[in-house]
């Protein structure tokens, strides 16, 4: 007769090397997705294995010989599954217990339930006496223990790790099971060692180029076309394309600088007067090729960086002059949203194909590159706008229809927004926060 435990293992068995299948399949295919499909199936085995073991263990205490004292054979069959069963479950815990990711398992109220060893490196937990512990609690004064608090965190990319804290990780809280939660803490060390390599390149490149080519642009300047009308050509391309390459170092280094910053000056940034720049910006390079309009209908402030703003803000008004054919309509937008206030530039110009957009804000990436290039453009300005964004907690938003137009918004949070000076506020500034 069939025995009904051996029955029942196969279930479990099968489940879970399908999941390690999957869960190895996911680590091979590389990638975020891919690596946490493969770490929810893993911590998926670990738990049946905990459930399996229960099983296991007094099957492997059952006495080998039947009542009379004989050995049966089918009996003996069964203690040799027995074996290998409990000496593979034994190696799928090994595995998922030495995955080189942190991976902690939390119920609904975050206790810790399970934890590999790299939990034990990355985050400082203890054996046996974290298991059952709040995380949180555990945790407490790091950047994690705060991120652990919200509702719905989202991806926490890029901090020291509690215990290590000369390493670096990105954690991430996959829902997993019945209200229970997985986190999964990814060490990215090597990745942000290199990231500092290729920062500080780029810093260095950048900061050794400005001298040489501020000495060839200052040459080209004194000499006069005229006085080699031969050479004219050659001399105006020269000039031309050494006040590129000056550009393209100057936004390399507002970049190198924007990265390395992790907050900005909070000062009040006038919006009725910086409208009227930009507008004045806009003028001055369309040449009266394009019909430019201004709307402040938000009639508020913002708090921040007034250098960094203004370049963020007129790098879209400058794109949308250069990228506006003459004869185009260009509307830059002041107005309130309903999670703060929102500032765009809307154009009439070429559009962008809309597999582009997710890309626009890398460095160097252009739609077209002779169109940027004859229009001036460094390839860098969009990544710039991104940056300061990102260090005023605001958002860019794409929308654009080829051969119709595109229009850029800058999404700014209400902590950002400063109600107007008026002649009794003005000794006494009001955050709208
Ligand atoms: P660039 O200096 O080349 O303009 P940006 O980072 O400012 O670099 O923009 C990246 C690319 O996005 C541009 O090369 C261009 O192809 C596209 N782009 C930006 N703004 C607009 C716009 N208003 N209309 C159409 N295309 C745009």
């Amino acid at each position: 007769m069939k025995n009904p435990v051996v029955g029942a293992w196969k279930l479990p068995l099968a489940l879970a090397g399908g999941l390690l299948v999957g869960a190895l399949g996911g680590w091979l295919a590389g990638g975020h997705v891919a690596i946490a499909v493969a770490l929810v199936a893993v911590a998926e085995i670990v738990l049946l294995l905990t459930h399996l073991r229960h099983i296991v263990k007094p099957i492997m205490s059952l006495p080998s010989t039947s009542p009379d004292g004989t050995s049966d054979p089918r009996h003996d069959r069964f203690m040799m599954r027995s074996r290998r069963l409990a000496a593979n479950l034994h190696d799928l815990r090994r595995a998922a217990g030495s995955l080189p990711d942190a991976i902690v398992l939390l119920d609904q109220e975050q206790h810790v339930r399970w934890f590999n060893h790299a939990a034990e490196s990355l985050l400082g937990l203890r054996r046996p006496q974290d298991r059952g512990v709040v995380l949180k609690e555990r945790l407490h004064n790091s950047e994690l223990a705060g991120w652990l608090e919200e509702p719905s965190p989202e991806p926490l990319n890029d901090v020291s790790a509690p215990g290590a804290p000369s390493r670096h990780i990105n954690v991430t809280l996959l829902p997993f099971g019945a209200r229970q939660r997985l986190l999964l803490a990814r060490d990215i060390s090597h990745m942000s060692r290199l990231e500092q390599i290729r920062r500080d390149f780029v810093a260095n490149v950048s900061h050794e180029l400005r001298t040489p080519l501020t000495v060839i642009h200052g040459y080209l300047e004194l000499l006069d076309p005229e006085d080699v009308p031969h050479l004219a050509p050659v001399l105006n391309e020269m000039r031309a394309q050494s006040k590129r390459m000056g550009q393209i170092v100057e936004d390399l280094l507002t970049l190198s600088r924007l990265e390395t910053q992790d907050h900005v000056s909070e000062e009040r940034v006038q919006m009725a007067p910086l409208l009227a720049t930009l507008r004045k910006e806009a003028e001055a390079l369309s040449q009266g090729r394009h019909s430019i309009s201004v709307e402040n209908v938000a009639n508020i402030d913002l708090l921040g960086s007034p250098k960094d703003l203004h370049s963020a803000l007129s790098n879209l008004v400058s794109n949308a002059v250069r990228y506006t054919p003459t004869g185009g309509r260009i509307t830059i937008r002041w107005e309130r949203s309903a999670e703060g206030a929102n500032y765009s530039v809307t154009d009439t110009g070429y559009g962008i194909p809309a597999d582009h957009l997710s890309r626009l804000t890398e460095r160097f990436y252009r739609v077209s590159s002779s169109r940027s290039r004859d229009s001036g453009g460094t390839g860098l300005g969009l990544s710039i706008v991104k940056h300061v964004l990102g260090l005023h907690q605001a958002r860019l938003d794409i929308r654009s229809t080829p051969g119709q137009g595109s229009t850029f918004t800058c999404c700014f949070g209400r902590e950002r927004l400063m109600a107007p000076e008026t002649h009794e506020s003005r000794s006494s500034d009001s955050n709208l926060g």
